[in-house]
């Protein structure tokens, strides 16, 4: 049966799964706090007051943010992410973040998505309608409140059949703890809010986390800083201060044993260095302010639960789902096939299991992950395998993902940790390029 159904978010995930939704013959609005569709795609020169919080800034990106997929396997899997010949925008395989942006909102006016976004509204709150079988969500929004008058906020609520969260997790920054930081004179700041390197002229950056955000940040300032020093969580306590060989002042160290009131950082491997600036590049934490207890669905330690395979809370499946919360290989491609789920089982086409077989099911997933020794803040972390898009295709019954788009993000990911400057514009994979060309004609 057709559903009314409300989408929280208009990033990859929220129009994607408007698409699917809509495809599937429902009626979804989609609510989105910005002033524009993109998500974190939607760059802001401006970064937040507070520099260790997201504050009122809606996007994380930096000025020279490159993809660090290439865009043909980035892209949704009917929806080609090529380059357009003959137009100013950006030709490149691992292209800046505006060709991104561009993209998105191009799928967006392709598949008439547009009318369906409410801009400017933020949702504040989802809750069970008692008396019906009905979801209530309340947003705000900016309105004007008469000709020639001043913007003022709105307060609103609207039933729907079932919602949609599609609100990202990369707004609410994640802070490393650091033993006597509070008395550290220097300045701190998460890669939140890190838009360019200028700030840093000439200055002594300590760099936390060597994750994707952490390598690009830190081989930027080395072109601008004296020194910069990183400190990697994985990194065994007894690894020594390594020089890299490609940067004559960028040294990789152990985690941070504690900060001093002199302004010395000093790292369990013993070395020590007296430092004017932090930068936490460690990533974030998922977030879902305007789900009361209620529903039933809590994070713990960075996991979501309890989420039958990573979407429906068993208790209120299929009334409420959440789309993008897997840190996965491609993610576009994953948000298009839970979209497609979603989209079907809501309409009946596809049915789940019982609610205690869900549970079952979300119980043993558990249980393996701690006889596997996994940390719950791991249980969203699928990169590597393509088991779960495969088992998402099957449920659908649609067609495969193609192999050349496995072998050339498992080649990419074997390949760019011994060439990060050089893997966004150097490579060896010809050969399945071609074949990607090949299969998209069909779409173009
Ligand atoms: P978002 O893009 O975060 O969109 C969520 C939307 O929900 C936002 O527009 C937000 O304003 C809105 N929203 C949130 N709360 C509310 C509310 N209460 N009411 C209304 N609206 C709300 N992925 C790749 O595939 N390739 C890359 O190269 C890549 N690089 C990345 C680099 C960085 C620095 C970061 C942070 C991420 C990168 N990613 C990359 C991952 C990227 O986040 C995903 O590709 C994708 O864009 C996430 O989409 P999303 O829709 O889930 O979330």
């Amino acid at each position: 049966m057709p559903s009314r159904v409300a989408v929280i978010g208009a990033g990859a995930a929220g129009l994607v799964a408007a698409r699917e939704l809509r495809r599937e013959g429902h009626a979804p609005v989609v609510f989105e706090r910005a002033t524009g569709v993109g998500g974190t795609w939607l760059y802001d020169p401006a970064a937040s007051s507070d520099p260790l919080s997201a504050g009122g800034s809606y996007s994380s990106l930096y000025a020279s943010l490159r993809t660090n997929l290439p865009r043909e396997i980035m892209g949704f899997l009917d929806f080609p992410f090529v380059a357009v010949e003959g137009t100013d925008s950006d030709q490149r395989r691992f292209p800046g973040h505006e060709e991104v942006l561009r993209y998105l909102q191009e799928f967006a006016r392709r598949f008439d998505l547009l009318g369906m976004v409410r801009l400017g509204t933020e949702v504040v709150r989802v809750h069970r309608d008692a008396s019906a079988a009905s979801w209530r969500v309340a947003y705000s929004s900016s309105k004007l409140a008469g000709v020639g008058s001043e913007e003022v906020e709105v307060g609103e609520e609207e039933a729907f059949d079932a919602v949609v969260v599609c609100n990202g997790h990369f707004s609410e920054p994640r802070l490393a703890h650091i033993a006597g930081i509070d008395s550290w004179p220097g300045k701190q700041l998460h890669s939140y809010n890190y838009r360019v390197p200028d700030p840093f002229h000439g200055q002594v950056v300590v760099i936390i986390g060597y994750h994707p955000s952490g390598i690009d940040i830190s081989r930027e300032l080395a072109g601008v800083a004296k020194e910069v020093h990183v400190a990697i969580r994985s990194a065994p306590c007894e690894m020594q201060t390594t020089p890299t060989t490609d940067r004559s002042n960028l040294w990789l160290h152990s985690m941070i044993e504690r900060a001093e009131e002199d302004g010395s950082i000093v790292f369990q491997d013993g070395s020590r260095i007296k430092a004017d600036a932090i930068v936490h590049c460690t990533g974030y934490k998922y977030n879902f302010p305007f789900i009361g207890d209620d529903i039933g669905t809590y994070v713990e330690d960075n996991c979501v639960r309890p989420l039958y395979k990573h979407v429906f809370p068993p208790q209120l499946a299929p009334h409420i789902s959440f789309i993008g919360l897997p840190f996965a290989s491609i993610l576009f491609p994953l948000f298009q096939l839970q979209s497609t789920w979603v989209a079907r089982v809501l309409s009946g086409r596809i049915e789940l299991p019982s609610q205690d077989n869900m549970m079952h099911d979300v119980a043993a997933f558990y249980a393996d992950m701690e006889a596997r020794g996994c940390p719950k803040r791991s249980t969203h972390d699928l990169r590597c395998t393509f088991e779960y898009e495969d088992w998402l295709v099957e449920q659908c019954g649609m067609e495969k993902i193609e192999e050349w788009r496995k072998l050339i993000y498992i080649m990419e990911r074997t390949t760019a940790p011994d060439r990060h400057e050089s893997y966004r514009d150097e490579w060896e994979d010809n050969h399945l390029l071609a074949q990607a060309q090949r299969d998209f004609t069909k779409y173009l």
